[in-house]
C-alpha cells in the first residue's frame, strides 16, 4: 500500500494549480462574498439560485486533509456549519475523528463541490452542485493550499474533479478502485474517494462489505498520520 507523499515533487495534474496560487485570507473573502449563482447565473434567469447564497466552506493553511463533498444540503444551509447532519456524524466516524478535531481548520479543510446549498429537485433531492462553483472557485481552492497532502473525495462530483483521468466512470467504480488510486498517487497529495456518508448509501454499505473492512482502517490510519502534532482538544 501507498506511503502518505512527503511533498516532494507534484503530480502533472498539480503543476498548474501549484503554481498559481494566491492569499487565503483573500480567497476566502471573495468566497464567502460570492453570489454569482444568485446575481449572474451560467444559463440565465432560468438557473438563478432560488436563495440567498451561503457558502459553506473552510480553508486553511495548516491542515493537511482536505474534505471535499458535494454541496450543503438544507441543515448544513441553516446552520452555515459542514457536515453538521447525521450524515457528518457517520463521516466522522468513518475518518475516526472526534468533532473538535474535525472542525480544528489545524487539521482539516473543507471545500464541497458546490459552496452553497443548490436546491430540491421536484422530487425533494438535492440538486446538483452548481457547476459556476467549479469553474470560478476550486482551482484556486487548491492553488491556496499547497500544504495538503490527504483529498478524502466524497461523491461522484468530488471524484471526477479531484482524481480527473483517475475517475472510473461511476462511484462504485472509483471506490472499488481506491487500492490502485492510491497506489497511482505520485505527487504531493493522496487521494481517497468515499461514497456519500447519507444513511441513504446503507444498501451500497451492504453489498460493498470490504469498503468497512480494508478501505475504512486505511482510511483512518492515513487521517491520524496526517494531524498535527499539537494538543488535542480535551
Ligand atoms: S454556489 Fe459557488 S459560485 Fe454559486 S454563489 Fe455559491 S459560492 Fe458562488
Amino acid at each position: 500500500m501507498a506511503l502518505l507523499p512527503t511533498g516532494d515533487g507534484l503530480a502533472p495534474g498539480n503543476d498548474r494549480r501549484a503554481a498559481c496560487g494566491e492569499d487565503l485570507d483573500d480567497l476566502a473573502a471573495r468566497m464567502s462574498a460570492c453570489r454569482i449563482c444568485r446575481d449572474n447565473p451560467l444559463g440565465g434567469e432560468a438557473r438563478r439560485l432560488p436563495h440567498e447564497p451561503r457558502p459553506v466552506f473552510v480553508l486553511s493553511d495548516k491542515a493537511l486533509i482536505l474534505i471535499c463533498g458535494q454541496a450543503p444540503g438544507t441543515r448544513v444551509h441553516a446552520s452555515g456549519r459542514p457536515f453538521s447532519d447525521p450524515s457528518g456524524e457517520r463521516l466522522r466516524s468513518w475518518l475516526g475523528v472526534t468533532g473538535r478535531e474535525f472542525y480544528d481548520p489545524e487539521r482539516f479543510a473543507i471545500v464541497p463541490m458546490g459552496l452553497c446549498f443548490p436546491g430540491l429537485d421536484s422530487k425533494g433531492g438535492d440538486l446538483p452542485p452548481r457547476r459556476e462553483c467549479v469553474s470560478t472557485w476550486h482551482e484556486r481552492v487548491m492553488a491556496a493550499m499547497p500544504q495538503l497532502r490527504l483529498v478524502v473525495s466524497i461523491g461522484q462530483y468530488a471524484q471526477r474533479f479531484h482524481l480527473q483521468r483517475r475517475w472510473r466512470g461511476t462511484l462504485t467504480a472509483t471506490v472499488s478502485a481506491w487500492q490502485d488510486i492510491v497506489a497511482e498517487n505520485s505527487g504531493r497529495i493522496m487521494h481517497v474517494p468515499l461514497p456519500h456518508p447519507s444513511w441513504r448509501n446503507n444498501g451500497w454499505l451492504k453489498k460493498n462489505p470490504w469498503f468497512e473492512a480494508e478501505l475504512l482502517p486505511f482510511l483512518q490510519k492515513t487521517v491520524k498520520d496526517c494531524l498535527p502534532e499539537v494538543p488535542r482538544p480535551s
